[in-house]
């Protein structure tokens, strides 16, 4: 199969009524949202969300996301809509939070991977609203990445991974986030399953208490796959071993520095993920900033990108922790699973 890029600059359209046509007839589509790069099929159609997970290796039971273009369609996708998705549907939406609660009828076992709870969320860029609203269905949608690797940030990332695999990428350039979405559990007490752009205190200041679930800088309890089954697999590995060192940040840049001349003697490629902070004490060395650690949220939009690209030309990464307060948690969380839980802090 040929795979088509369409740049939604140029063509944002011409690109979406093609796209859309395509999740109609059952096939996959790219698509760019302001979290990562989501792979879409028709989310009614369970033979379409089966080529979702033939095309990225994923295992069938880790559920996938619908994704919906007006509010108002969750009512179709939710056995009822709970007042406090009310509450954060009109603070939150569009944007980067997924909700859980109960599930309809409607909803085939092929998106919820055999649950009885479904994930929605309404997203903010306009391709992605646009491509929803033409294929006039829910569009299911992981991430657009095969199984394992890390999520796409542009539409360079997807092609590495699916060229041959779809029909189509739509090219919208960067992700604005670079992570993907909170998702909230509303069955029960509300927790966060994944931390995302949307934070814990964000949530909180609107709806009171919120829980995190454990394996968010944790490997997951046998106890959480139940509720959370996507979790339990191997997340965002690049090419290369990413070995993570937390601490007051400029101890962790000494343990850093002698931890590179260590695997280097050992004839292996190191690069450093380090912060605008504490690149000076990386000189001579091979080292990229991955941002502010005062603003976390440039590091999450800087994560994918580098684990991609530095990965992919060595052999070993060390990467510096950073405080799990606010959007610092969503990216500690996708770096740890990066590193198969490889820490130590200092
Ligand atoms: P991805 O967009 O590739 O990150 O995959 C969707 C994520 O949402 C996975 O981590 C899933 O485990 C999670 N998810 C989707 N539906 C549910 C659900 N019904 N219950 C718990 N987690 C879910
Ligand atoms: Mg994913």
């Amino acid at each position: 199969m040929k795979t088509e890029v369409i740049s939604t600059a140029r063509r944002e359209d011409a690109g979406t009524t093609i796209g859309a046509e395509l999740i109609q007839n059952g096939e996959l589509v790219a698509f760019p949202t302001e979290t990562v790069y989501g792979l879409g099929a028709n989310g009614l159609d369970g033979e379409a969300v089966n080529r979702i997970f033939e095309a990225k290796g994923r295992p069938n039971d880790n559920p996938l996301i619908l994704h919906i273009a007006k509010k108002s369609d969750v009512k179709d996708l939710w056995a009822h809509v709970p007042k406090i998705a009310n509450t954060l549907m009109d603070t939150f939406w569009p944007g980067p939070l997924t909700m859980i609660f109960n599930k309809a009828d409607e909803v085939p076992y092929e998106v919820t991977a055999g649950l009885e709870t479904v994930a929605i969320r309404m997203p903010s860029d306009k391709t992605a609203r646009l491509l929803i609203q033409k294929a006039g269905v829910p569009i299911a949608a992981p991430s657009a990445n095969r199984s394992g690797r890390p999520s796409p940030t542009t539409a360079k990332h997807v092609l590495d991974d699916m060229d041959g695999r779809i029909p189509l990428i739509l090219d919208g350039g960067p992700c604005r986030y670079g992570v993907e979405s909170t998702v909230l559990s509303l069955v029960g007490e509300p927790t966060i399953l994944r931390p995302g752009a949307i934070t814990r205190e964000m949530l909180e200041a609107v709806i009171g208490p919120v829980r995190l679930a454990p394996s968010i800088l944790e490997p997951l309890g046998a106890r959480e796959v139940a509720a959370s089954p996507g979790m339990k697999y191997k997340h965002y590995a690049p090419d290369a071993d990413v070995h993570v060192i937390e601490g007051e940040p400029k101890a962790a840049a000494k343990r850093i520095r002698s931890l590179y001349y260590e695997y280097e003697s050992e004839g292996k490629r190191v690069a450093i993920l380090g912060t605008d902070q504490t690149m000076p004490s990386y000189r001579n060395l091979t080292a990229y900033s991955l941002g502010d650690r005062m603003e976390p949220e440039t590091l999450c939009a800087n994560l994918f990108t580098l684990l991609r690209d530095v990965g992919s030309e060595n052999d070993v990464i060390l990467a510096e922790g950073v405080d799990t307060r606010e959007t610092g948690l969503a990216f500690m969380n996708r770096l740890l699973r990066a590193a198969g839980f490889q820490r130590e802090t200092v």
